[in-house]
């Protein structure tokens, strides 16, 4: 079919639509080294509780003014966005472990930063992928039940059966580069759904069955950058250039070891700090996907130390770097003039 996208493939299978640096391994024997590997080493242990301690949220109640970005950091991917008046969760996951299953799974470090019942009214959630640590069945049903039809569900294409399935009628799916204006108290906020390089599969369903992304928000005239989860790619110049500049930008820094097997889905500290600079260096970096759940096999504290030391060696200004602990609000201040 003429014009069909890259990443649409022929067999209706979303698909990666550049050459990966690293191979993608994980179809065929690379789960099975993977394992087969863990069986023989030591994995550092998970942290304890007091290594991570939570932050009080500095949430505005019902909502900030429209000129304000406030963004709070809830665990994981999962934050509470205020702004242009507008109340927005990213990847919400309040529950306690990144599975399908109540008893088995990764289990969650420490508490979710912000409880579901102290969020102030959600708007909109934007949902990045299928992946069990950035899409909590009970958290959805938990959020439709407390605000119901007042949130717009937003994720890209292939999730909005899903949440049809989760009797949530509406949900919007998006393509890359596709943008949704929705509606606010304070105005209108527009999303648009970016490229990532990931992958998705939930459950017996078929690899890539739904696409995978991040989000550009442009509301009440600040700008905020979701990266979701991705590995690296050569196309963060692009998103910077078509959506920026930025006043916020959320990076996944964790999930990346071993790399032979992680790489083309998760980057490391250093390559978020590269994909950064290559979106124009603007803004504040508020690294995520880390300090959680464990998924992979680094010291599960290691991220923000080697994103520290990234940032550091990049010469960039340490007051635009900000670790969050759980539950820890950053008022993102207007970008200088010049
Ligand atoms: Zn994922
Ligand atoms: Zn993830």
């Amino acid at each position: 079919m003429a014009g069909r996208p890259a990443h649409h493939g022929p067999d209706g299978r979303f698909r990666i639509p550049w050459p990966l640096e690293v191979p993608d391994g994980r179809d065929g024997a690379g789960v099975l080294r993977w394992q087969w590997e863990r069986l023989w080493r030591t994995l550092p242990p998970n942290p304890a509780p007091d290594r991570l301690p939570p932050a009080a949220p500095e949430i505005v109640h019902p909502r900030a003014p429209a000129g304000e970005l406030r963004v709070t950091w809830i665990g994981h991917a999962s934050f509470l966005v205020q702004v242009g008046g507008a109340n927005l969760l990213l990847d919400p996951h309040f529950g306690a472990r990144a599975s399908p299953l109540s008893w088995l799974g990764p289990r969650r470090f420490v508490p979710p930063g912000v409880e579901l019942a102290a969020l102030p009214p959600i708007d909109a959630v934007l949902l990045s992928h299928d992946h069990y640590d950035h899409l909590d069945t009970g958290s959805v049903r938990r959020l439709d039940a407390r605000f119901g039809a007042g949130v717009r569900w937003v994720a890209p294409l292939g999730h909005a059966a899903w949440f049809a399935r989760a009797g949530i009628v509406g949900a919007v799916d998006l393509d890359w580069w596709n943008a949704v204006e929705l509606p606010s108290p304070g105005g209108p906020v527009r999303v648009t759904c970016a490229p990532a390089q990931h992958w998705t599969r939930r459950g017996l369903r078929e690899t890539n069955g739904r696409l995978w992304g991040s989000f550009a928000v442009h509301a009440g005239g600040r700008t905020l950058y979701f990266g979701g989860d991705s590995g690296y790619f050569g196309g963060y110049e692009e998103i910077g250039r078509r959506l920026g500049p930025f006043d916020a930008v959320l990076m996944p820094i964790g999930a990346y070891e071993p790399r032979w097997f992680m790489a083309p889905a998760h980057m490391n500290p250093e390559e978020a700090v590269r994909a950064y600079r290559e979106m124009g260096g603007t803004g504040v970096f508020i690294p995520m996907h880390w300090g959680t759940f464990r998924l992979t096999d680094e010291e599960p504290l290691e991220p923000p130390v080697r994103v520290r030391s990234a940032w550091a060696g990049a010469g960039l200004p340490p007051e635009r770097l900000r670790v969050l602990r759980h539950g820890e609000t950053v008022v993102v201040a207007p970008p200088a003039a010049g």
